[in-house]
């Protein structure tokens, strides 16, 4: 099958439609990220943006449209979504850390046990981004003995322990006590920065303005804008962006 695959496309997304029975919380979404490429998605609350990258990674099984990652079309079937979830790691608004393994722990099970690598190697390269967070201090700890900011950092570290092609952030910081929603951001700017791909969900339009290369607003389950920060910060096209962004302010 041909998909109009373009060698820089990481993924695409083609007439994604959602139904939670008879509401119509997707609406033939299309989306396309380029491999390096830092997307935020914004839109008011209940507009699909969760919705919508949950059914990146098939969290949410989609009812109809398509979702091509790297070229290739993931069928939804179990073996498929393994190795697609090895490959797009997600990033929750409640860290969604094991509350009775070590941060450490957390982040070396899935290398283990979906990605075949030795301990030794899963514990240094675990090390090695808890340092890129800066929190290997905490690796022996419980998630319960960490701040949030601390363990949205974790979540992060674990999430590039796998070496995903993309991370997908849900909310990142809206969990977080205002003085712990800068520590995140700087990490999540330090990976922009850093080639990773990425699409993240999130109000912070500071961090949008800053690292995004692509902004798309969502709502009521549509894209209704996408374009360059500037432009979307600078000259909103529709009455609902406007809105939206005088929200903000
Ligand atoms: P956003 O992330 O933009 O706030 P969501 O994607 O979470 O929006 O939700 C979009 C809409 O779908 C909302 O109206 C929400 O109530 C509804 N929805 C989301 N998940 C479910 C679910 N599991 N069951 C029923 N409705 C849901």
């Amino acid at each position: 099958m041909n998909f109009n695959h373009d060698e820089n496309d990481l993924l695409s997304v083609k007439g994604l439609n959602k139904y939670y029975a008879n509401f119509h919380a997707l609406k033939n979404v299309d989306i396309t990220v380029k491999k390096g490429e830092i997307v935020v998605i914004c839109g008011p609350s209940g507009s699909g943006k969760s919705t919508l990258i949950r059914c990146v990674n098939h969290l949410e099984e989609p009812n109809a449209g398509e979702v091509v990652f790297n070229g290739t079309l993931v069928k939804n079937v179990e073996k498929e979504l393994q190795k697609l979830r090895r490959r797009v790691c997600m990033v929750f608004q409640n860290f969604n850390l094991y509350p009775h393994l070590t941060v450490l722990e957390n982040c070396t099970l899935a290398p283990i046990w979906v990605q075949n690598r030795t301990r030794v190697e899963a514990e240094e390269s675990a090390l090695l981004h808890l340092k890129r967070v800066k929190i290997p201090e905490q690796a022996h700890k419980y998630p319960n003995q960490l701040s949030g900011g601390q363990q949205q950092r974790v979540a992060i570290a674990r999430a590039l322990t796998m070496e995903p092609e993309l991370i997908l952030f849900d909310e990142p910081t809206s969990a977080l006590d205002p003085e712990m929603v800068k520590e995140v951001l700087d990490v999540m700017i330090e990976l922009a920065k850093s080639g990773q791909s990425m699409i993240c969900v999130t109000h912070e339009m500071g961090f949008a303005k800053q690292a995004a290369d692509r902004v798309i607003f969502m709502a009521e389950g549509e894209i209704i804008e996408e374009g360059s920060p500037s432009a979307f910060f600078e000259n909103p096209k529709t009455e609902r962006a406007r809105d939206f962004l005088s929200h903000l302010m």
